[in-house]
């Protein structure tokens, strides 16, 4: 097992325990070796639409380091004030519906028409050292090569608060870098679904064609969420039953209610492996922009998620505080003992705990 020139043995020892193919986190490490650039030149980079400074940025922003919080802050604030004219997509689907092919044939239609795309990853459960199981370089090798577009796995992180306010931050980094669509991609684990829903401008569901009861089993809320429901794999032997899904979904979804922009959402079915109904769906998509940019919608819908995104925040800097308070590490585990035999109740070992954060932090 060679080791990599100028490598620290901890470093090694990460890089040994993770596949070859891991490739993106062995760039990683390399990349934290080299002294970060400021927050000017990272901005910069990012307009000029260099991608390693891109990516050297996202690094900044997913950092968990207090230090690194303050520069990442201007940089999203010198971001947002770039005017931008980006399309956000969020995609979701259970495990092999086929997201990362229907994302690459997509990303690969956009980019063969001059757009530039860019692909995250909302997924809590990943962890870099563990290796990212979404949006992976690897699941989208032809996307991954292309000059216009970035691909990046979702940032790791224990909560999803923190995963989201990361994934949000990597939005407007690359809006300012000029990529016109990000695809924002989940597997819906635990509330990632609304998560992504509530950084997009249009969300967009995978399934495939079951046996005649494709309305069980969703999870509850999806189809409110959904402008689109796209039945994938309709090819083969699986047309006629992606079709008969079509006509299935399409008659549920008349049971529900127009959302409030007026948009009834489509049912359509594709086959991202013969790229066939996937200009529709983009199509499909344009015609949403349009209309919602008409009406007002757009901007009204950004501006609610905007608000959403400042609460959130505070929500997630509270609990880090809390967490992360040097009296709270070393009670925490006290009261949940003293909570678990009854000794104490949680309410009043939820308001113990409290006194001491606000007690020690004056
Ligand atoms: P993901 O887990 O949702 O990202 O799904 P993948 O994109 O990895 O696809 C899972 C499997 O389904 C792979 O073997 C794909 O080749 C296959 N697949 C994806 N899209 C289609 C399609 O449109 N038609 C057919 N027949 N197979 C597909």
């Amino acid at each position: 097992m060679g080791r990599y020139r100028g490598e620290r043995p901890d470093q090694q020892i990460t890089l040994s325990t993770r596949k070859n193919t891991d490739r993106f986190n062995i760039s990683k490490v390399k990349e934290s070796r080299k002294p970060l650039l400021s927050e000017e030149d990272l901005f910069n980079g990012i307009r000029n639409g260099n991608k390693a400074v891109l990516a050297q940025a996202i690094t900044l922003v997913e950092s968990s380091k207090k230090s690194h919080w303050e520069r990442a802050n201007t940089l999203v604030e010198k971001c947002l004030a770039a005017k931008t004219r980006s399309i956000r997509i969020g995609i979701t689907g259970v495990p092999g519906v086929g997201k990362s092919t229907f994302i690459e044939t997509l990303g690969k239609n956009l980019t063969d028409r001059g757009k530039k795309v860019v692909v995250l990853a909302v997924d809590p459960t990943s962890s870099r050292n563990k290796g990212s199981i979404m949006g992976d370089k690897t699941r989208m090798p032809e996307l991954s090569k292309d000059a216009r577009a970035f691909v990046r796995p979702s940032p790791s992180g224990d909560s999803l608060g923190g995963v989201a306010r990361k994934t949000r931050e990597t939005i407007i980094l690359c809006e300012a870098a000029g990529y016109d669509i990000i695809m924002v991609e989940t597997v819906g684990v635990g509330q990632s679904e609304t998560a992504v829903h509530g950084m997009v401008d249009f969300f967009l569901l995978l399934k495939l064609a079951g046996a005649g009861d494709e309305l069980q089993g969703i999870k509850r809320g999806i189809i409110e969420m959904a402008d689109a429901i796209v039945i994938n794999k309709a090819d083969g032997d699986n047309l006629k039953r992606a079709k008969l899904a079509e006509v299935d979904f399409k008659r549920a979804l008349q049971l529900y209610p127009p959302k409030e922009n007026g948009w009834i959402p489509t049912v359509s079915s594709c086959s991202a492996t013969e790229n066939r109904g996937i200009h529709e769906l983009w199509e499909i998509i344009e015609d949403y922009v349009a209309k919602a940019q008409k009406s007002g919608h757009f901007s009204i819908k950004r501006k609610i998620q905007n608000k959403e995104w400042l609460l959130q925040t505070i929500e997630e800097r509270l609990k880090f505080d809390f967490y992360n308070h040097e009296a709270i590490k070393s009670q925490l585990e006290v009261f949940l003992s003293k909570v678990a035999e009854n000794k104490i109740s949680p309410f009043r070992a939820a308001e113990a705990l409290l006194e001491l954060q606000r007690r020690k932090s004056v």
